[in-house]
């Protein structure tokens, strides 16, 4: 049987006990850099399909070996994510939620559930490939500094070194059975901004006294739009978004403080450093010509994310080959952040999307919602596509 059919076979043979683990994952969620049993459920499978593995790697993360012939001729490395999200389930499924206040409403349980299927699908065809195939499960995407960051900085990418990452990410916009694929600029780097605007607060029937905080941060709000109006190349995607103003004054009191908070994202890591200044430089100085002081504390986030271009169209190819040309989309840019940004920063990256969506199911949640859920059909796309890619990449 050629190899191709033989993905898919296994895929449709092991994808009920797929299933199994996504449900087990889903109904067991753990908070970022916290994923202690997902973790130990994760070693626990790899074991009983006989694939070599360490955990314990940045706290919870485990990662995996899984040798063909001449194992060092290359090495690729599949990537999962293992987190939840701080959220309450709404969904009345008998895999909900047993952990209250605590969801995976990020489908991190498809990406973990889906990676272990691909690992029971490759250990069976090890004499069938050449190379090494590296599974990450990585701990915390969701929470800053990012699971990535801290799997790079424990040698991650290192003994044996992938030559590239492949990782997949669920989309409720895209139907069960498809995929979408991206080459170049993929997602945005993502930056909070804090301001403390710092005036003179008094009886706001006496403005000659005080320094309105009031007004000098709504000035820096206004004034700060310039930065990407006027200062970012009109070809170099970007956005700044204030969604928090705390001024605790009344009808009659002007503040002392105003307190601002924001996101800055763009997909130019030149650009970005460059916009941290103008925004620290242009909100200070509004205030200082204003009689006030401001504190701007910008945090860094995760970098954008690039689709290394020849790795991402030879992935879009082996995805049609897998899947069927009509199963295959093209993405736009997309403006949320990931931490698989830091893979993409080091080495050649191709991140993708996963379909789940089912309208005549009712399954049209978006991610991080109370109701979020997926077509479980999509478990088999997932599992299958990645060894399929894996194994391609391999012989490239
Ligand atoms: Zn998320
Ligand atoms: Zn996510």
């Amino acid at each position: 049987m050629e190899l191709k059919q033989r993905i898919q076979q296994l895929a449709a043979t092991i994808s009920t006990d797929v299933i199994g683990y996504r449900r087990h994952i889903h109904a067991n969620p753990e908070l970022s850099f916290e994923e202690t049993n997902t973790s130990a459920y994760v070693s626990q499978l790899l074991t009983s399909f006989g694939v070599k593995h360490e955990t314990s790697i940045a706290g919870t993360g485990v990662v995996a070996l899984i040798e063909g012939k001449n194992p060092s001729s290359k090495v690729i490395a599949l990537r999962a994510d293992m987190d939840a999200l701080p959220i309450e389930e709404k969904n009345d499924v008998p895999y909900k939620s047993t952990n209250i206040g605590v969801m995976h409403a990020c489908g991190h349980d498809v990406h973990t559930s889906s990676l272990l299927g691909t690992a029971k699908i490759l250990s069976q065809v090890t004499d069938q490939f050449e190379g090494t195939i590296k599974l990450i499960f990585q701990p915390g995407e969701e929470k800053f500094p990012g699971g990535a960051s801290l799997m790079i900085d424990a040698g991650v990418l290192e003994n044996p070194a992938p030559q590239n990452i492949i990782g997949q990410h669920v989309m409720a916009l895209i139907p069960a059975g498809k995929v979408g694929f991206r080459e170049g600029m993929y997602m945005a780097s993502a930056d909070e901004i804090y301001i403390t605007v710092k005036g003179k607060g008094g009886h706001a029937a006496m403005p000659d006294k005080n320094v309105d905080s009031i007004l000098i941060a709504s000035h820096i709000i206004v004034a700060l739009q310039q930065v990407i109006s006027r200062n970012c190349d009109p070809r170099i995607p970007a956005v700044l978004s204030f969604g928090k103003i705390m001024g605790m004054g009344a009808t009659n009191v002007i503040p002392e403080e105003v307190y601002i908070e924001g996101t800055f994202r763009t997909l130019n890591e030149e650009w970005r450093a460059e916009a941290k200044q103008r925004i620290k430089k242009m909100a200070s100085g509004i205030a200082e010509s204003m009689g006030a002081t401001c504190d701007v504390d910008i945090k860094d986030g995760y970098p954008f994310l690039k689709n290394e271009p020849a790795l991402a169209k030879r992935m879009r190819a082996a995805a049609v080959d897998f899947l069927g040309e009509e199963n295959v989309l093209d993405l736009d840019l997309w403006m949320a952040a990931e931490d698989f940004a830091y893979y993409s920063q080091k080495i050649d990256a191709c991140f993708y999307r996963l379909g789940i969506r089912n309208e005549a199911k009712g399954i049209t949640s978006g991610v991080h919602t109370s109701t979020f859920d997926i077509d479980e059909a999509a478990l088999q796309t997932g599992t299958g596509l990645m060894a399929w890619l894996a194994l391609e990449e391999l012989k490239a």
